[in-house]
């Protein structure tokens, strides 16, 4: 179970398969350190690794455990590029930055599973690729043009045909797609736990149930309060994502936190043989998506977006199950033992955001789902520009906060859009 979670999303199967981790200590007393970091979740601890990697004195502020948001949650999927094709990317924010960006987004898989590997983190980890599933003709066609982007800039994408997502699947629900070779899958609860390790083991000090309630100037640098103590920085990182509490107001309305939820079986042994034979994890081209996968011991997993109420959640993870057994019928009457969710951070644009909020404070967030690559990239943007890159030269572009707009009625916004966007799915629009 998650622990300090509502019991309709605590259920998680990466909690109950993960590596035992020592509990860590809350913060007591004054601390002090070149760098401070709020947010324990992929972007806060690959940041931390970096750093203290280079020689960085830093602190980690955790409000719960390393790993208890959104990244020891989702789906494992390890998923580069950004949610625009490299073209739009391009035209979008010029040809150097947004090649810059390509750079680092294409090769933030590749990223992650170095660290894996430099770091001996045990967490599964398979580059076997992602499929992306076209559930239209039309879909298909972006998904080829994608493929064709990718190809253009030395990417292994390839395009894939109905048969070859059928055989590659075990379904045949979809009528193509690509796949990714750069991506993969993984335990992102243990991926994370793994990175906390290696960031520890470099020098970094990580504080859990370590909540920063206050964020003030301090001299040169900045002060951050907890409940039990205090750390001065000369600079600060702020992680938290789609748990961006008011630590920094305008930064929460910059984002829309939405739910992501996820289904699990039990491990399926011979009967789940054609199911993903290969091990991908597809994600489709629903607006409301669906993605998907099996675990190291075999059980499939399903995903998709939850809703803000617990009652409307459960109807959520009662969807899930069903497609799935739709999708596969082999899975009817099996044993679905684990359902459990999390926030990830929407944004307006859909990029994710880079923000120097004042001198010597950044923050970055809104992976819009897909922060296992992305986050661990931007943390690693992040050590960069403490270690001297100018903003001008990080690989990603920083720009200024923008609140999103009647940010108080967000929930009625996007549960009117799930609606919308449930309609045009079911009519293949
Ligand atoms: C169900 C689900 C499925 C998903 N599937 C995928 C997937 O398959 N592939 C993919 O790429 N992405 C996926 N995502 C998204 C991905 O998990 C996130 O984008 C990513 O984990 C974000 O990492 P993060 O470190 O920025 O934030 P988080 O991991 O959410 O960490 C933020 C942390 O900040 C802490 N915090 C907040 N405020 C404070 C404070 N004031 N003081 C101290 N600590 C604070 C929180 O406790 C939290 O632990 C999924 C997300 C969910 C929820």
């Amino acid at each position: 179970m998650i622990q300090n979670e509502a019991p309709v999303i605590a259920n998680s199967l990466w909690t109950a398969t993960a590596h035992p981790a020592p509990r860590s200590t809350p913060l007591t007393g004054p601390e002090e350190a070149d760098v401070a970091i709020v947010g324990g979740g992929f972007t806060g601890l690959s940041a931390a690794l970096h750093l203290a990697e280079a020689g960085i004195s830093v602190v980690l502020l955790e409000a719960e455990e390393p790993g208890w948001g959104a990244s020891g949650r989702n789906g494992g999927q390890v998923n580069p590029g950004l949610k625009d094709a490299p073209d739009a990317v391009e035209a979008q924010f010029g040809a150097e930055a947004g090649r810059r960006m390509i750079r680092m987004s294409g090769g933030a898989g590749q990223l992650v599973f170095d660290l894996v590997r430099r770091h001996g983190i045990e967490c599964d980890a398979q580059e076997v690729g992602w499929i992306r599933a076209a559930h239209t003709p039309k879909s298909r066609a972006e998904f080829h043009d994608l493929a064709d982007q990718w190809q253009r800039r030395g990417a292994a994408v390839e395009p894939l045909g109905a048969q070859d997502v059928t055989d590659l699947i075990g379904t045949p629900v979809y009528c193509g797609g690509l796949i990714d070779r750069r991506g993969g899958n993984l335990h992102p609860l243990n991926y994370a736990l793994g990175l906390a390790a290696a960031a520890r083991r470099a020098g970094a000090r990580i504080y859990g149930q370590s909540r920063a309630t206050g964020l003030e100037r301090a001299g040169a640098g900045f002060r951050l309060s907890t409940a039990g103590g205090q750390v001065t920085a000369r600079r600060v990182l702020l992680c938290t994502n789609g748990y961006t509490d008011g630590l920094r107001p305008p930064l929460a309305r910059s984002v829309i936190p939405v739910r992501s939820v996820q289904v699990a079986t039990a491990p399926l042994g011979d009967l789940g043989e054609t199911i993903l034979p290969g091990r991908q994890a597809p994600s489709d081209s629903r607006r409301l998506l669906l993605y998907f996968r099996r675990d190291a011991a075999g059980r499939f997993i399903m995903g998709g977006r939850g809703a803000f109420s617990d009652g409307g959640t459960a109807r959520q993870l009662a969807a899930l199950r069903q497609v799935s057994e739709q999708m596969f019928p082999q899975l009817k009457g099996v044993s679905w033992d684990y359902a459990w969710g999390g926030f990830v951070a929407a944004t307006a644009d859909h990029y994710p955001h880079l923000h120097l909020l004042e001198d010597g404070l950044m923050a970055g967030l809104g992976y819009n789902g897909r922060g296992v690559a992305m986050g661990t990239a931007m943390g690693k943007v992040m050590a960069d520009w403490v270690l001297g890159t100018p903003v001008s030269a990080l690989d990603f572009p920083v720009t200024p906060v923008k609140p999103v707009p009647f940010h108080g009625f967000r929930k009625l916004g996007v549960t009117a859009a799930i609606g919308g966007y449930r309609l045009l799915d079911a009519l293949g629009l």
